[in-house]
């Protein structure tokens, strides 16, 4: 059973102008169709074949750089394409609200937060908000296609909302201004899909 490329719930202009259209089709198109095909290629005739792809990142081998990368990516973009979108995105409210308000103290201290990790993630990588059992929230950062399902990884917990800081994510737009990025991504937040993931999680 091959992982595949997953289907956006929106247009590739959809995010404009927050997120452009050309970004958002070479990245969906051509970096997650990547990362999807080398994953399926990694985990071909392999015990890893039939397993979901928490179940194979929360078991990893580190060693294992492509399926570290791969799989890395493929989960991380299926993540990030759903805790975006242009319509219907709700409000941070109800326990997924509190949580943050418990962890931060304020709204503008946990997107103060959580764009210093993403801001300051040298080179590629990714910032996370991450759920544990229990309900308490975190923010944190990994380097390439690591997550935080991830053995060892410095963080832990289940992501619940994702920000790719790598290059390709948003330089034909914004250049070297990573900052200005990461602001244009709190416009387009699914926060609907981000406290269903809670919810999940917690
Ligand atoms: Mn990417």
């Amino acid at each position: 059973m091959a992982f595949e490329l997953p289907k956006l719930n929106y247009a590739y202009d959809a995010l404009e102008p927050n997120i452009d259209a050309r970004t958002m089709e070479i990245h969906h198109s051509k970096h997650h169709n990547g990362y999807t095909t080398k994953l399926n290629a990694a985990i071909s005739g392999t015990a890893l074949e039939n397993e979901s792809i928490e179940s194979i990142l929360s078991s990893l081998d580190m060693s294992n750089k492509a399926v570290r990368n791969n799989g890395g990516g493929f989960y991380n973009h299926s993540l990030f394409w759903e805790v975006m979108s242009p319509i219907d995105k709700g409000e941070l409210s109800g326990e997924l609200k509190d949580a943050i308000l418990e962890a931060y103290g304020s709204f503008e201290d946990f997107k103060s937060a959580f764009s210093s990790a993403a801001a300051t993630q040298f080179g590629s990588g990714w910032a996370w908000l991450c759920v544990h059992k229990g309900g308490k929230v975190e923010v944190c950062a990994t380097p390439n296609q690591d997550n935080p399902l991830m053995p060892g990884v410095s963080c832990g917990g289940t992501p619940i909302l994702g920000i790719d800081v790598w290059e390709h994510a948003y330089y034909l737009n914004y250049q070297n201004r990573r900052p200005d990025y990461i602001n244009a991504f709190f416009n387009v937040i699914n926060w609907n899909e981000v406290a269903k993931r809670f919810a999940a999680a917690k």
